[in-house]
């Protein structure tokens, strides 16, 4: 049995990024930059009026003040005019500052008349002037690589005249289910048969990463079905099994990829929940074989196999979210590895939820986040904790996933 920290070292050696490509902005939308990217423009591009008002000279611009309007400069076109003392021009917002004007004065503080305007206050220098480059200097980094493309920075990028962007590619991902106890939610039931959980889970899980999904359903425990949908699933760039990876009689998973041709790093992690936990690869393709219990196959994959898909994707910060949160009541961790406890976290407090064990599903439904207690230790209610939270990716719906994973 390996460390968590081993467990996770290993993959992400035995992981590379994918290929990178060239997209549409709106396209790149969830992916993540190969490169730093800088600033060419600076933002504002040129000193123009934040309001709809009046350029004027503020030391001609007081409360009575009686200014000729020169005329109007709209946003769009720079008319290149020039104002001298004691005059204004009509201005909007976004439109070029005219030459010799060093303030806006708001259409609502003037009374305006036929070619003249009264100022009813005084303005300050720079007044609601928005100054060339004071939100954004050329040169200026606005992409760090590996960051991910979000709509704020698909309008920066944009902002600089960029129609595409290089990003890493969305890693295809395979998802299996092993077990002959399982059935497809939708049919019947037989006695000892369970409905099938985790495939669904962990595709929404991985296509939150940002990754391309393909859901293999189910393989029964005999060798002859394993093969086939494993061999399918080592098709993709991760492939992902849950199930038949323990110890038991049926857990023919590890030999199945093994006669497949692929190479098994480790077996076994010391974390609670999900021990048996198998990373391997065959070609290049990255293989998780997650347990069989839900709440193990949970955080197993978010501790091990997103780390993995960020990494493949071009990602630079692979580590679920963290927040400082203080603890509701004693956690205390009596065994020898490492225990994820699930709860909620709200307004800086973590409450652990529900069943503490490995195949309670609704106790982990119920939950946003999960803190890490070291073996044999035990956290008193106020501790200081770093709650690790479980929404941080991108949401696709489940249209999307079965739409872009007919491209595998
Ligand atoms: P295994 O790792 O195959 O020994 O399975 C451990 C436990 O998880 C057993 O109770 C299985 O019935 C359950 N299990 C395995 N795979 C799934 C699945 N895809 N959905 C729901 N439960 C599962
Ligand atoms: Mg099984």
């Amino acid at each position: 049995m390996i460390s968590e920290e081993q467990a996770l070292a290993k993959i992400l050696d035995g992981i590379g990024p994918l290929d990178p490509e060239t997209l549409d902005l709106l396209a790149a939308c969830g992916r993540f930059s190969t490169a730093n990217l800088f600033a060419t423009l600076p933002l504002p591009g040129f000193d123009n009026s934040a309001m709809d008002g009046y350029a004027v000279s503020s030391a001609s611009c007081h409360d009575g003040a009686r200014l000729k309007v020169i005329g109007t400069q709209p946003a769009g076109a720079d008319l290149r005019l020039t104002l001298r003392a004691g005059e204004a021009i009509r201005i909007f917002t976004g439109a070029p500052m005219p030459q010799g004007a060093d303030a806006v004065i708001m259409q609502e503080d003037v009374r305006a008349g036929d070619g003249w305007i009264e100022a009813g206050t005084g303005v300050e220098p720079g007044a609601f002037i928005r100054r060339r480059g004071s939100d954004l200097c050329e040169g200026q980094k606005i992409l760090h690589a590996g960051d991910r493309v979000n709509a704020q920075t698909l309008a920066l990028l944009a902002s600089q005249g960029l129609r595409e962007i290089r990003v890493g590619t969305a890693a295809r991902v395979a998802v299996l289910s092993t077990g002959d106890e399982l059935v497809p939610p939708g049919e019947p039931l037989a006695p000892g048969q369970i409905y099938e959980t985790n495939g669904l889970m962990l595709a929404a899980l991985a296509g939150k990463t940002g990754a391309r999904v393909k859901h293999l359903g189910i393989a029964g425990d005999a060798p002859e079905t394993l093969r086939e949908k494993l061999e399918a699933g080592l098709q993709a760039d991760a492939m992902i099994v849950s199930g038949g990876v323990s110890v038991g009689g049926r857990d023919l998973v590890k030999d199945a990829l093994q006669n497949l041709g692929a190479q098994l790093d480790f077996w076994r992690v010391a974390i609670k929940p999900g021990k048996p936990f198998v990373f391997g690869r065959r070609g290049g393709c990255g293989i998780f074989g997650l347990p069989g219990n839900p709440v193990s196959s949970f955080v197993t994959f978010l501790q091990f196999v997103r780390p993995a898909i960020l990494k493949m994707m071009g990602a630079r910060d692979l580590s679920l979210p963290a927040f400082h949160a203080v603890t509701a009541s004693e956690l205390s961790n009596p065994g020898d590895r490492p225990h994820y406890v699930r709860g909620q976290l709200a307004e800086g407090k973590f409450t652990p939820l529900g069943l503490q064990q490995s195949h309670a599903l609704f106790g982990l439904s119920q939950c946003n986040a999960m803190v890490r207690i070291a073996p044999d230790a035990t956290l008193p209610a106020g501790s200081s904790v770093s709650a690790l939270a479980f929404e941080p990716d991108i949401w696709k719906s489940p249209a999307l996933l079965s739409d872009s994973s007919q491209r595998q």
